[in-house]
Parts: structure tokens; C-alpha cells; sequence
């Protein structure tokens, strides 16, 4: 049986991909330093033979006993109010956690992919972006503790694989959104239904004419997965190439939680906050056959039925 190790076990896209390795028969550690991750993510995985956990956090030294087939590294806060309020974690998993991580597959002769992202192209100047593409990032604004780390993150990861030929891979995830995303997280979607629910204004920032490109989490998942047993070692984009308004999201989530309550209000535009970004996913395509399945309507449904579970209407 193939093992492989999933760091950021407890959180969102952690833990689809702790289910979907179990699914296809891996042994699956999880690991996680739950300062942004749910243990309620992972709970239905201890009852299971081949799901073990460990509550570490991987920017200091980690050990693993034993043989280790695969390493997907997915620990790092992820939303913009978490990097804010932890920045200096955020620096770290994405620098010495994926140092820590590149060292335990060279050790075990792993094959290790990162978690990158659409933020590497920060507030992009070319449209859609390609994975050729360079960026347009601010190193020292907010979100440059998140962009910056895992840019960092890129150049370490290829450096591992032309200087020791260590097996990598690297996704750079756009916007995505289902099932166990922390309420409170402060992204758009979570915040759009929390506030729709409880029958309160959706927070919208700015005019809400920036766009964004949202990706059921099931497609992430599946292109993930594809990139792991695949043999291209370079970035490879990830996410549903259409794009919408925030005004235009925050309406089709008025519109399905159809709550007379809920409304719009404005909010001020974030510091550096990207005016667009849309996912070029040729090479996804071509490269893995991939390309999403869920269209925004069946996902945007799919979540509602999980955040009804977790939110509660107030009377
Ligand atoms: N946004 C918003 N209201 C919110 C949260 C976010 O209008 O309550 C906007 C935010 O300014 C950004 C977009 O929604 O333009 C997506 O934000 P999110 O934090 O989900 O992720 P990002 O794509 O910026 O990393």
C-alpha cells in the first residue's frame, strides 16, 4: 500500500485530499498544527486503518517513521484575514515548512507536491494569467507575507528538483470554494453565506467590479491528483476559468439562499486586493487531460447544503 503524507490534514482542501487518497486505497498520514484547520474535517478518518494523524507543525524539524511513497504539502493559513492576523506563521510554513518537507522526501526518496497559488501573479497586468507569467506582486503590503512565502516556495521546490533531482510538483490553485470552509475564515464565499443565512448585508469591498474564478473543490481535488502521478515538475494552474463580478457572486448567493433579510452593503477595498484573475489551464489540459466538471450553479449548491449545517438563521 502507497503512503503519503498530507500536511494541513485538518483543513479545507487538506482533508478533501485525505479522503480522496484513502479512496484510492493509500495508507494517508495527516498533519496539522490546527491554527487554521478543524479537527470536525477529519474526524470521520479515525475510525480508519490506514489514517494516522499528527498534531505537529511542520516548520519546525519533522519526522515520519517508516517509508513515505508521496508528501502533498498544504499547511498554511490561506485567506487573507488569517495571514494577516499570522504573519509570521504564514512566512514560515511556506519557507521552512516546505524546507522541512523537500528534506523529508529527499531522505525517504519521495515524490513531493506543493501547494502554490493564483497569488503568485499578485494583482496581475496580463489576463488570463499563464503559468509564464511572472507577477505583479508587493513584497512588503499585507499580502505579502502569503505571496512572498509561497513564491519563495516555488524557487526552493525547483531548486531541490534541478540541484538534488528530487521528484516535485507544484499547483498553483486558483480561487475554491465547498464544503468545510471555516465559516469565519473572512474569504468571500464563506462570508457571503454566513451573512445570507443569518439574513444580514453581504459584505461586498469596494464597487465589487474585481473579478474572481471559483473552483469546486471535488475539480481541485481531481487536477491535484492528475499533477501528483504525472511527470511534469513545472507549475501547473489549477482553478475554473470562469469569471465573475463580486457583485455578480454576492447576487447568485442572494439569490439561492433567498433570504428576505439578506442585502448588500459596502465595505472598504482591502490594500492590494487583485482587480481581476482568471486561470489559463491550457497546460492542465494538455498536460493532464483535466479540466473542471462542477459549474458554479451545482457547486454553489452543493456548498449551501453544508453551510446550512454550520450556520444558524437568526430570527
Ligand atoms: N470580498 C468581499 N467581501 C468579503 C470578502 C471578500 O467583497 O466579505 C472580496 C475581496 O475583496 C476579493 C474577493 O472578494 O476581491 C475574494 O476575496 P477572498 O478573501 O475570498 O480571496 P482572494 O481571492 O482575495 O484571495
Amino acid at each position: 500500500m502507497k503512503k503519503v503524507l498530507v500536511t494541513g490534514a485538518a483543513g479545507f482542501i487538506g482533508s478533501h485530499l485525505c479522503d480522496k487518497f484513502l479512496a484510492e486505497g493509500y495508507h494517508v498520514i495527516g498533519m496539522d498544527n490546527l491554527i487554521t484547520g478543524n479537527m470536525d474535517n477529519i474526524a470521520h478518518l479515525f475510525p480508519l486503518n490506514n489514517f494516522e494523524f499528527y498534531h505537529h507543525d511542520v516548520s519546525k524539524f519533522v519526522h515520519v517513521p517508516g517509508n513515505l511513497d508521496y508528501i502533498l504539502h498544504f499547511a498554511s493559513p490561506a485567506s487573507p484575514i488569517d495571514y494577516l492576523k499570522m504573519p509570521i506563521q504564514t512566512l514560515k510554513v511556506g519557507s521552512l515548512g516546505t524546507h522541512n518537507l523537500l528534506g523529508l522526501a529527499k531522505a525517504k526518496n519521495a515524490r513531493i507536491l506543493i501547494a502554490s497559488t493564483s497569488e503568485v501573479y499578485g494583482d496581475p497586468l496580463e489576463h488570463p494569467q499563464t503559468e509564464e507569467y511572472w507577477g505583479n506582486v508587493n513584497p512588503i503590503g499585507p499580502r505579502g507575507v502569503y505571496d512572498e512565502a509561497k513564491r519563495f516556495q516555488e524557487a526552493i521546490t525547483m531548486a531541490y528538483h534541478t540541484y538534488h533531482g528530487l521528484e516535485t510538483r507544484i499547483v498553483r490553485i486558483f480561487n475554491t470554494y465547498g464544503p468545510r470552509m471555516r465559516v469565519e475564515d473572512g474569504r468571500v464565499l464563506p462570508a457571503f453565506f454566513s451573512q445570507a443565512i443569518r439574513g444580514e448585508g453581504l459584505t461586498v469591498f469596494g464597487e465589487g467590479d474585481q473579478t474572481r474564478s471559483f473552483c469546486y473543490v471535488d475539480d481541485l481535488v481531481d487536477g491535484i491528483y492528475k499533477l501528483l502521478l504525472s511527470d511534469y515538475a513545472m507549475p501547473v494552474n489549477i482553478g475554473n476559468p470562469s469569471e465573475i463580478t463580486i457583485m455578480q457572486f454576492a447576487k447568485e448567493i442572494l439569490a439561492l439562499v433567498n433570504n428576505p433579510k439578506a442585502h448588500i452593503i459596502y465595505k472598504d477595498l482591502p490594500v492590494d486586493d487583485p482587480k481581476q484573475r482568471q486561470p489559463d489551464i491550457t497546460k492542465a489540459r494538455n498536460i493532464l487531460g483535466w479540466e473542471p466538471k462542477f459549474n458554479r450553479e451545482e457547486g454553489l449548491k452543493l456548498t449551501y447544503e453544508y453551510f446550512k449545517t454550520v450556520v444558524q438563521a437568526v430570527d
